[in-house]
């Protein structure tokens, strides 16, 4: 790819398009934009392999819009584009996209998802969208209510593509594409290109043109990635340290579990950080305020998990932590995406116990590199992690530690173990700064094969 940076003016979108981009700040287009908007408008479809953060809204938004501006507005009922997304969030984020940059047009565009009460999407499917953004299983039950036909949709896209397997929706996705026209340009986009994808996407595309703006699986390069191996017993309190001592203002933490996200949240607030947490046992309601609460930093930290958060956009979002590593590896990628967004720079921390080798493993030869260790002064594991390589090699067990002599111990100044919460005279590791507070141990190279 090269450096040229193209303006939306350049790449043919029309006049009222060029002055939304302006009013949203944007002076160039990404790469992923200056790939799609020209295939767009021409009306061919589309495979484009490409993350959260890259832009791949505005891509396939921009000249959807400007397609749609030159017909006939959508008639009762009807959708003339169809844009499909995995979840809830990421609809409502797309469909705020929609209306951005379409607020100098005058086509008309609905949000359609589970969790909240069907009857008010049903009235408002009444007079037709031009374009609706919807999740599968409420697009369905919606059409079996005949609510929505789609005798003149002219444009599918279907949003992260990969996640929609993940989540199982592709039962769904097939029961759909069966409803719609046969001739109408189609849109995919996904992070990975998997076989399933691909086979899924062989079904949906016809002729595509395919472009792709990060390598696979790689993760973002504006993002700084390290890790603290640590206890698990003491991952909520390394946390909580993390937070006061580098004065994180505002941290999306990603737990494995539901169960988990709610119990980190409580441990937060007692320790007088403000957070909320979202996922999938929330109500709609509750996962919407959490979410803007957070944009507007009215609270700190946004605990997840990784299906609440797919597709979540929130701007320059400086700080993500792993406070468990994901079982799938790809979720690690997408997690460390919501930071270092359109070229903003990030960083994103894991916290690693040693159980959790195998999934480290996986995640360090899927992005293909070792993530960088660094010990939190204080917080130094009794069970240490085992080293990692790229290569497949089984994992040395772990030596047993000999026992140390009494004041020997590497944790006896910490203060933050052994001194207790009411210890108010900090040890001398907690007045250094964070990046002196930190011992760095390179990761070893990986073995040659
Ligand atoms: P997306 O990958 O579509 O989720 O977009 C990620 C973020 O990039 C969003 O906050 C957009 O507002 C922002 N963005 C999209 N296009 C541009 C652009 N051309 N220049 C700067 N920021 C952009």
């Amino acid at each position: 790819m090269n450096d040229i940076k193209l303006t939306f003016g350049e790449l043919g979108l029309s006049e009222s398009l060029v002055q939304a981009t302006k009013q949203s700040g944007y002076t160039h287009a990404s790469p992923i934009q200056a790939q799609s908007i020209p295939i767009v408008l021409k009306g061919q479809d589309l495979l484009a392999a490409a993350q959260t953060g890259t832009g791949k809204t505005a891509g396939f938004t921009l000249p959807m819009l400007q397609l749609l501006a030159k017909g006939k507005a959508a008639s009762h009922n009807q959708a003339r584009a169809l844009v499909l997304t995995p979840t809830r969030e990421l609809a409502a984020q797309v469909s705020e996209s929609v209306r951005t940059y379409g607020k100098n047009l005058s086509l008309t565009s609905a949000v359609v998802f589970g969790g909240v009460k069907i009857n008010p999407q049903m009235m408002r499917l009444r007079s037709g969208a031009d374009i609706l953004v919807a999740t599968p299983g409420r697009l369905l039950d919606l059409y079996n209510q005949k609510a929505i036909r789609f005798d003149h949709l002219e444009i599918l896209v279907l949003d992260e593509a990969d996640r929609m397997l993940d989540m199982g929706f592709i039962h769904d996705i097939k029961k759909i594409i069966a409803l719609l026209p046969k001739k109408r340009q189609n849109l995919l986009f996904s992070a990975t290109f998997s076989d399933e994808i691909r086979t899924l996407a062989k079904g949906i595309v016809h002729n595509p043109q395919e472009i792709s703006v990060t390598p696979r699986n790689a993760a973002a390069v504006s993002v700084k990635q390290w890790l603290a191996p640590v206890d698990k017993k003491q991952k909520s309190e390394l946390l909580i340290h993390l937070i006061k001592e580098n004065s994180w203002h505002q941290a999306l933490v990603f737990t494995r579990t539901k169960h988990g996200a709610n119990k980190l949240t409580k441990q937060l607030d007692k320790a007088g950080i403000s957070a909320a947490a979202i996922h999938g046992n929330k109500s709609q309601g509750a996962r919407t305020k959490a979410l803007a609460d957070f944009k507007k930093m009215k609270t700190q930290i946004l605990v997840a998990t990784d299906i609440a958060s797919r597709g979540l956009d929130i701007d320059q979002l400086p700080q993500v932590v792993n406070f468990d590593l994901p079982n799938v590896a790809e979720d690690y990628v997408h997690r460390i995406g919501r930071t270092g967004r359109a070229g903003a720079t990030g960083t994103a921390v894991s916290l690693v116990s040693a159980d959790e080798i195998d999934q480290l493993r996986s995640i360090e030869r899927l992005i293909k590199k070792l993530i960088e260790r660094e010990y939190v002064s204080g917080f130094e594991p009794e069970h240490e992690l085992p080293e990692s390589r790229l290569d497949s090699r089984p994992i040395k067990p772990n030596k047993p530690k000999k026992p140390k002599k009494l004041g020997q111990s590497n944790r006896q100044n910490s203060g933050n173990r052994d001194g207790g919460q009411g210890n108010k005279k900090p040890g001398p590791s907690q007045n250094r700064k964070p990046s002196s507070r930190r011992r760095r141990r390179k990761p070893k190279a990986p073995a040659k094969t």
